[in-house]
Formats: C-alpha cells, structure tokens, sequence
C-alpha cells in the first residue's frame, strides 16, 4: 500500500458537534477515529456568537470556542483530526473506499457521517457584511440577544412560522417578510404566525437591503407587486429560508429524502449501508441543535462499536 492508500478502523467525515462527539467516544471506544473536517472545520456554530443553551457552559461561550474545546478533547482523546474534505465515497464493498482531498484513498471500516447542513442565505451584501453583528440563521441560537427589541425574518416555511412565534415571545415585534402572497407553511403554522398580535406580515415583500454600518439598524423591503419600498427599523434579522443538508457525495449510496437529508433506522444511526452510520444535522431537519447533534454523534460511535465488534471487524 503506498502512502496515497491508508487503512482506518472508523472514519468521521464532518467536524460539527457531532463529528467531534463521535471522535470523542470513538477515541475512548480504542477505535482509532480519523476525522475528515471538512469545508468549514467546526462547523455552523463557528459562525454564531454566544451559545447560550449548550449545558454545562453557565456563562455561556463563543460558538467558535465552543467548537475549539470539542476538538482539544478529542485530539487529548487520540482522534487525529485532519484539515481536508472527502471528496468522493465508494461504499460496493468493504472495506469502504473514501477519496480525501481528491488525492489519497482511505479504506475504511466503518464510516460515520457528520456532515452537517448549510443555512441558506438570500445572497445580498448587507447580509454577508451584518453576519454575526445582527443577521443570524437561527433564531433558537440568537433571539435571546434580541428580548423586548424589533426584529424581522424572511422565510414562509414552517421553520420561518416556528422561529417567527418563537421570537414573539421574546422581542417586541416581528416582522415576517414573505416573498409571495402565501406561506408555504402548514395551516396550522401559518394561523399560529397570523394570530399572534406582534408579528406583522409583509406579503409580497424582498429584501432590498439590510441598514446599518456596523450593526443592524433596519430593513429595506420591497413590493414585488408595485415596486414601492418601505424603511423597517430593527436590530435582528433572521433568515428562515430551508437548509441544505451537505450529502451530495452520499447520493448514489445513502438513501435519502427528497431533500437530501439521509435516513437512518428508527431509533439509531444505520443507514441502508450496513457498517456506514449517520448523525447530526445531515440526517436531523427537526431539531438542529448542537446538543441533539452532540448526542447522535455519541450513538453513531457507539452504533460503530457495536457493529464492528459483532462483525468481527475490530
Ligand atoms: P422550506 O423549504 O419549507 O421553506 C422555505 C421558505 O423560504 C419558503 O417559504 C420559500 O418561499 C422561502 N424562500 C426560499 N428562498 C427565498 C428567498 N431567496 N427569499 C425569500 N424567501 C425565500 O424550508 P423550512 O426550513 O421552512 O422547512 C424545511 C422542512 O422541514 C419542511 O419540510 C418543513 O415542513 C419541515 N419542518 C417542519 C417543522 C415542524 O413540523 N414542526 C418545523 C420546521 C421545519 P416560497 O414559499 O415562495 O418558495
């Protein structure tokens, strides 16, 4: 075997928390995890601020420290943690055959999936620059920093109607700005959004353009109908506009939703590839948490233990 071949007991491809979760329990399991971190190491919480709900931090923590701290105590583990993507995957046969960096093969084992999902952004500048500095993709994570102020958030899904109620709770005002003339929310969504008292919605609507320097200090939106626009002031703005689960190299081997979340067997982390396990935001579009993709990465280490020991693999 040349240096461009490598043979590894359990393979984690994706860096998030549960990418390090199962590294963490996989080290401890002797099962010589090789983390592949991917395009963005440490995942989505690198680009939030405080996490405030993660258990165990009472005084919170930065996302990216957060994420910094689940991997020192992984390496401390023995997991070796590498920078690079797998690039493509051949699950035939095993051992399992997964291309890192376009370059070197690895044979692997047993695979864990911990790719995650990428929030999906409206692509305006104002966007890109307010990131972090009062645009956000989640409001579970960030409408605390908001209590008793105006916000808004774009998106007519469900998950826009979920954060939309959530953050009433919170915030003074919310406004839903809707690009068509419906949702596309279940009923009972959209007449929870319709009957709460401050959230106003703005039908027709884009965003022009997020306001402020430094911080957000407004919106503006336009009438797709008319082409009149009209100045919102605010300090938040969230984006509810769907995810995208990062499974495309998965797509002719995992089964998978029309979406492109993966699937796995109630009640655990198989896929329909025995020997291949999935966590995280890759398979959860329910939850989304650092904590609930935490715990799944703990069971697709040890759904991987199990599994390779009763297969004789270890
Ligand atoms: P969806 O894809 O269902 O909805 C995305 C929304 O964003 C649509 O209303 C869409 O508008 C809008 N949108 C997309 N791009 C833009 C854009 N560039 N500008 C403005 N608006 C835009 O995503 P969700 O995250 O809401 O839901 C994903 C899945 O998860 C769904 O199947 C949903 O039912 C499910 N879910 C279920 C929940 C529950 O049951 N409690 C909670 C959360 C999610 P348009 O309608 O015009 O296309």
């Amino acid at each position: 075997m040349n240096s461009s071949e490598e043979n590894v007991e359990c393979l984690i491809i994706g860096s998030g928390p549960a990418g390090f979760t199962a590294a963490i329990y996989a080290a401890r399991a002797d099962m010589k995890p090789v983390m592949y971190e991917g395009m963005q190491p440490g995942g989505q919480l690198t680009i939030t601020t405080d996490v405030e709900n993660y258990p165990g931090y009472p005084d919170g923590i930065m996302g990216p420290e957060m994420m910094d701290n689940f991997k020192k105590q992984a390496v401390r583990l023995g997991a070796d943690i590498r920078f690079g993507m797998i690039t493509e995957v051949d699950f035939s046969s095993r051992p399992f055959k997964c291309i890192a960096d376009g370059m070197k093969t690895i044979h692997a084992k047993a695979v864990i999936i911990a790719t995650g999902a990428s929030a999906k952004w409206l692509g305006i500048p104002s966007e890109k620059r307010l990131n972090g500095s009062g645009v956000s993709a989640c409001a579970v994570c960030d409408g605390f920093f908001y209590r008793g102020q105006d916000v808004a958030i774009v998106g007519a899904g469900d998950t826009a109607c979920e954060e939309a109620s959530y953050l009433a709770k919170l915030c003074n005002k919310v406004h839903m700005i809707v690009r068509r003339d419906t949702f596309r929310a279940s009923k009972a969504m959209q007449h929870r959004v319709e009957n709460t008292p401050n959230i106003e919605i703005h039908f027709n609507s884009e965003t022009d353009e997020i306001l402020g320097d430094n911080l957000v200090e407004g919106v503006r939106i336009k009438n797709v109908v008319d082409g009149s626009t009209k100045e919102i002031k605010l300090t938040g703005f969230f984006v509810a506009i769907g995810h995208t689960p990062n499974t495309a190299i998965f797509k002719n081997w995992l089964d998978m939703d029309e979406q492109g979340y993966l699937i796995t067997k109630p009640d655990s982390t198989y896929t329909n590839i025995e020997g291949v396990f999935a966590c995280g935001d890759a398979q959860d579009k329910i939850y989304r948490q650092a904590v609930t993709a935490a715990g799944s990465g703990c069971m697709a280490a040890l759904d991987a233990e199990r599994w390779l020991a009763a297969n004789h693999h270890a």
